[in-house]
């Protein structure tokens, strides 16, 4: 029997872990995927981020086998698993209310997949020992989910996902329910599994900062499409459209107008906030663009304290809005505050950059670079 050997180019494929094929998911009147195409690499830890109905669990979902395309093919390792059963994936997922079993406590939680699998009873508890040992809870066997606290709960559906050692993990907003000092410490643990076990890790969020810490690659969702996929340094100093830089960081975005008046250049212009630095006007700065610098005159709208520095909103004189985030000067430094003239000052750089990232806004969002 021959028929089960691969021809010779599915060697090419060993690298993708998963292979999204023209995905189409409809329901209904409504597109949730839009004809995606998406290759992830294996062992990778890959992001897709996006707001609320971009599409991202129904992609996950898909992945998993919950739910099945309306049009394409979903490839894992290769393999067309299309028409394929979740439970005949090689995937695990960690879904964002974690879903553990109530009625049993937490070694049998996480020893379940394994009894599913129909593993002895001494080793299915000695794998889920050791899975618990790797999320640091091998204290807390006998405790049932109410009694444990939100972060450990989480990490109980992440030793209940790794035990049965999948390829890949899929994992829907899992920091989500988590207050902001669990959350930054979750996501270093987080990163660490996912080095530890070198498996692929597919995480979905809603937040920009969470993607660009962890992911190797991202891809930006809107809309159903992905419309920007690169490694985070990418995606945050070349998006390729207005509603990426806007959606990934804060970005000040000038128009083509804008950027005529600012800098003497046509299309759009995005600039990131601590990209500018401001100076108290009237002291024998030019005000002219010099060589790399530009500089333009401003009035100060507004001046908030963020703890690290402040964000300040200035109206330049041309009439565009400014966003200027300020490292903190330190204790009892001065600050401009509202009504204070200022220069603003960045390189040309930071906006030529973009100048030749920034596509026409009749395609923007269409395009997967
Ligand atoms: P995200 O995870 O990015 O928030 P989803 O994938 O959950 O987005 O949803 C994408 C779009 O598909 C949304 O408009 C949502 O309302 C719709 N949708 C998702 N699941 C269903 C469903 N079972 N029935 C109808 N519409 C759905
Ligand atoms: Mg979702």
């Amino acid at each position: 029997m021959f028929t089960d050997v691969p021809p010779i180019t599915d060697t090419k494929r060993e690298s993708n872990a998963i292979s999204l094929r023209s995905v189409t998911k409809s329901y209904g009147p409504v597109t949730a995927v839009d004809d995606l195409t998406l290759d992830i690499r294996d062992g990778e830890f890959f992001s897709m981020l996006g707001p609320s109905g971009s599409g991202k669990t129904t992609v996950l979902r898909m992945i998993a086998g919950f739910e099945r395309a309306t049009a394409g093919q979903v490839l894992l390792d290769g393999r067309d698993v299309t028409d394929t059963a979740p439970f005949d994936r090689d995937v695990n997922t960690v879904f964002q209310d974690y879903a553990l079993f109530p009625h049993l406590n937490v070694l049998d939680n996480v020893a379940y997949g394994l009894r599913v699998r129909k593993v002895s009873k001494r080793q299915r508890y000695e794998r889920a020992r050791e899975a618990l040992a790797t999320v640091r809870l091998e204290h807390l066997t006998a405790r049932k989910p109410s009694q444990l606290s939100g972060g450990q709960r989480q990490r109980v559906a992440l030793a209940r996902s790794i035990v049965v050692q999948p390829k890949v993990l899929l994992l829907d907003e899992p920091l989500g329910a988590l207050d902001l000092k669990l959350r930054e410490q979750m996501q270093v643990e987080l990163k660490q599994l996912q080095r530890d076990l070198g498996i692929t890790f597919v995480f979905v969020t809603h937040d920009q900062e969470e993607a660009l810490t962890l992911s190797d690659r991202v891809a930006v969702f809107n809309e159903g499409r992905v419309v920007q996929l690169g490694t985070p340094s990418e995606i945050y100093e070349q998006p390729r459209s207005p509603y990426v830089a806007q959606f990934v960081g804060t970005s000040n975005l000038f128009d083509s107008a804008a950027s005529q008046r600012l800098f003497a250049r046509t299309g759009t212009h995005a600039l990131r906030p601590e990209k500018v630095s401001l100076y108290p006007a009237g002291n024998g700065h030019p005000t002219d663009s010099d060589g790399h610098v530009i500089r333009a005159v401003g009035t100060i709208t507004e001046s908030i304290y963020l703890g690290t520095g402040h964000r300040v909103h200035v109206r330049l004189e041309d009439g565009s809005p400014l966003v200027v985030l300020e490292q903190s000067k330190g204790a009892g430094a001065e600050h401009e505050t509202r009504g204070d003239s200022v220069i603003a000052s960045w390189s040309q750089l930071e906006t030529a950059h973009r100048a030749r990232s920034t596509r026409p806004s009749s395609q923007t969002g269409s395009s997967v670079s």
